[in-house]
C-alpha cells in the first residue's frame, strides 16, 4: 500500500519526544513508544497498550511501522533456517539462522542485491537494487531471535553481516542498526558477539576504525596477489591489496582488535604454494585469524571447490606460521542457506 505517512522507526528517540511535545503531551511518551518501536519491536500502534487509544489513533494517522514479513522459512536437515523476508515495497531478501551445540548465528542481510561483482558469489548477480534501512536490518535479528528462542530454545547469540550485500556499501544505516542492537533499549547484544564481513573497502575500514566501532571485522581476502584477486572480486582493481593492507593496519593501530580472513580455495585459481606464500605474507601484516571456507556451487562450473591435500596445505603451512586456521564446513546448502548462496532463487 502506497502511504504518505513517514516511517516512525526513522525517527530518533529525541525527534520522537519532540514529535509528543509538539502535540501537547509529555515527552516522556515519546520514551514508551520509542521502547514498543524496538525493544519490543511491535509491528502495530495497537500493541503497544499502555498508550491511550486517542493516542494510538494519533500515531496511526501521522505514521506507519514499516516492518518486514517473513514470506517463507525452510528448514535444512542440519538445523539451518532461511528465511526469505519481504520488505515494505515488497522486496525480497534473504537471512539465515546458523545453530551450533552452543550458540545460536543469525547471518544478515545489509542490501537487497549487491553492487560488487564478486564472480563466485549468487548474490551478485542480483545487482544491487536498494540499501536496507536500519529498522529492516534489526528486524531481521528480531525475527532470527524469535526463530531461536521457539526452536532451540535459547535466545540468538552471535550475528555476522555475511549476507546479501556489502555492508560498509550501506555504512550508516548498518552502524544505525547495530546501535539500536547493542543498545539497552534495543536488544542490549555486546557488540563483540556482532562481525561486520566486508569484501574489504579501504577507505570505510578506516573510517569505522575512527568511529570507534567495537564490533568485529572480517575480511573476503580469497588471494593475495592482486591480479587473480582481481579476477574474480573486479573492485579488487580500484582497491588494490596495498591500500587495503593500509587500511588494515589502521584498524589495528586504532582499534587493537585482530581481523578475520576468510578464504576459498578453488581448484586452478588460487591453490599452489604461490598462493599460500602470498597469503601468509599478507597474514603477517596484521594480527589475524583465517577462516578456510567451503565453497557452495551456484551452478556455473567455473569454480571448483580444491581438493582437500590443498587445503590441508594451506591450513599446515598457515600454523607452521603461528596462524590461526579454522575450517568452516558449510551450512543450509540443502536450501541455498550457505556462504554465497543467497539469491532469492524462490
Ligand atoms: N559482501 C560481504 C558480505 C557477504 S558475503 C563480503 O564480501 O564479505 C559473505 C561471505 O561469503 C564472504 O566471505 C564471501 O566471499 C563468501 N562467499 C561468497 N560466495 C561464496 C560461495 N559461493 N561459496 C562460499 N563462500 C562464498
Amino acid at each position: 500500500m502506497v502511504t504518505d505517512k513517514k516511517d516512525i522507526r526513522a525517527l530518533s528517540k529525541e525527534q520522537l519526544r519532540d514529535f509528543f511535545v509538539s502535540k501537547g503531551d509529555k515527552a516522556f511518551r515519546g520514551n514508551q513508544v520509542y521502547e514498543w518501536l524496538w525493544q519490543k519491536a511491535a509491528h502495530d500502534f495497537e500493541d503497544m497498550t499502555n498508550i491511550s487509544k486517542e493516542t494510538r489513533q494519533m500515531l496511526d494517522a501521522h505514521f506507519v511501522i514499516n516492518h518486514i514479513e517473513v514470506d517463507s522459512m525452510q528448514r535444512s536437515n542440519d538445523g539451518t533456517i532461511k528465511n526469505a523476508v519481504r520488505l515494505h515495497d515488497g522486496l525480497i531478501v534473504e537471512s539465515v539462522l546458523i545453530p551450533t551445540a552452543t550458540r545460536t548465528t543469525a547471518c544478515v542481510s545489509s542490501q537487497v542485491g549487491c553492487s560488487l561483482d564478486c564472480k563466485f558469489c549468487a548474490t551478485a548477480r542480483l545487482k544491487r537494487m536498494r540499501n536496507l534501512n536500519p529498522d529492516e536490518i534489526y528486524d531481521q535479528v528480531v525475527t532470527i531471535d524469535k526463530e531461536s528462542r521457539h526452536y532451540f530454545n535459547r535466545p540468538l547469540s552471535n550475528i555476522v553481516f555475511m549476507g546479501m550485500g556489502e555492508p560498509l556499501m550501506n555504512y550508516n544505516n548498518v552502524i544505525k542498526a547495530i546501535e539500536k542492537i547493542t543498545s539497552p533499549e534495543g536488544l542490549g547484544m555486546s557488540p563483540k558477539r556482532i562481525t561486520l564481513s566486508t569484501s574489504g573497502i579501504p577507505k570505510m575500514i578506516k573510517k569505522m576504525a575512527d568511529d570507534g566501532v567495537k564490533f568485529n571485522l572480517a575480511v573476503s581476502l580469497h588471494s593475495a596477489i592482486d591480479s587473480v584477486r582481481t579476477s574474480i572480486m573486479p573492485f579488487n582493481e580500484t582497491f588494490p591489496l596495498q591500500d587495503l593492507r593500509d587500511a588494515l593496519e589502521y584498524w589495528y593501530a586504532k582499534t587493537k582488535r585482530r581481523i578475520s580472513y576468510e578464504y576459498v580455495v578453488w581448484k586452478g585459481i588460487n591453490d599452489t604454494d604461490e598462493h599460500i606464500e602470498a597469503f601468509v605474507k599478507f597474514c603477517k601484516y596484521v594480527p589475524c585469524k583465517v577462516n578456510i571456507i567451503e565453497y557452495n556451487p551456484i551452478d556455473d562450473g567455473h569454480f571448483q571447490q580444491a581438493a582437500s591435500e590443498v587445503l590441508d596445505r594451506y591450513i599446515r603451512v598457515l600454523e607452521d606460521n603461528h596462524i590461526v586456521v579454522n575450517v568452516r564446513r558449510s551450512r543450509g546448502k540443502d536450501i541455498d542457506a550457505a556462504c554465497g548462496q543467497l539469491a532469492n532463487k524462490s
